[in-house]
């Protein structure tokens, strides 16, 4: 897929020569995606620590100067990373951002293992593992909105419009590249879709209440989570709820994360006798640029199924 991106950006590069945008980024796959619709044409900087905790992170000064010098900053937005939301204010006046989950159309869904329930009806046994979330600061957004290639698909458009905007002389190469990554889009849910399909019945178990999208749009049975959507510690109730609703569900899986210690997910597949895996939503293993996005999606279906083969 690189070489492809690439032949467009070299087939089109005759066209203008601006001075190449600075776009900075939060997370991973968002620098992936504007990786895709940028090209060779300018450079999509990720400001965290690949590999850091998204929810909790803070910039260090060098990181502050990237956000500062960048032309613009696409981001998921303030439910994600509220982190940059402080920071942005930094940003020279005129530098424009774009909040992916404020782009219209952006499929939103409500956490998985919230108080308000699961999304699915059909799943009706969350009401084991309900526990008093009032005390934290979460609504029932789920921010994790790129684990849905939909929405991938709907920002790489807006990416293609805010680039263009602020590089008109880019126009082809951004309208090539988005249209090019929009397939490769296509392509990669077709794929996961083929990849998940034996394992809609059995439930899996999560590290974080990350994979709502993930799960609606490939049918995947979560049956719960250890941690909250924003990774924070669990409760004691929580982990002894969880467990319960694993023993009742007949989950087989129970999925560690890389930037999370494993220790938890170990205890409870071990008491409970589950398969692990691990899934990795954020691309923290994988390196950046535009192959990240497609990797970490089709990475996660991998895993899953894997596990689910035994
Ligand atoms: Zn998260």
């Amino acid at each position: 897929m690189r070489l492809a991106f690439s032949l467009v950006s070299v087939l089109l590069a005759g066209a203008a020569h601006a001075a190449p945008l600075t776009v900075a980024t939060d997370l991973p796959p968002v620098q992936s995606l504007v990786s895709m619709v940028m090209g060779d044409r300018g450079e999509a900087v990720l400001l965290m620590d690949q590999g850091a905790d998204p929810h909790h992170f803070q910039l260090r000064p060098s990181q502050a100067r990237n956000l500062a010098n960048a032309d613009t900053v696409i981001w998921m937005g303030p439910e994600m990373t509220v982190w940059l939301d402080q920071a942005r204010q930094s940003m020279r006046a005129d530098a424009n951002d774009l909040a992916l989950l404020e782009v219209a159309d952006t499929i939103h869904r409500p956490y998985v293992d919230h108080a308000g329930g699961m999304e699915h009806d059909d799943h009706d046994h969350q009401e084991h593992i309900h526990e008093d979330h009032d005390d934290h600061v979460h609504s029932g957004d789920d921010p994790h909105a790129w684990l849905d290639p939909s929405n991938a698909r709907i920002w790489v458009d807006a990416i293609e419009h805010h680039l263009t905007e602020l590089d008109p002389e880019g126009a082809a190469i951004y309208a090539a590249n988005a249209k090019l990554a929009s397939e490769t889009l296509t392509a990669l849910s077709d794929q996961v879709v083929a990849t998940l399909a034996p394992y809609h019945e059995q439930p899996i178990v999560v590290f974080h209440d990350a994979y709502g999208h993930f799960a609606a749009r490939f049918d995947v049975n979560v049956a719960g989570a250890i941690a909250l959507g924003d990774a924070a510690a669990p409760s004691a109730a929580h982990l002894s709820q969880l467990r319960d609703v694993i023993s009742e569900r007949g989950a087989a899986c129970i999925f560690a994360e890389p930037q999370h210690n494993p220790a938890m997910v170990q205890q409870i597949a071990s008491d409970l006798g589950l398969r692990t895996g691990v899934l990795d939503p954020m691309g923290s293993s994988l390196e950046l640029g535009p192959d990240l996005y497609p990797a970490l999606i089709r990475g996660m279906a991998d895993s899953i199924a894997t596990c689910q083969k035994g």
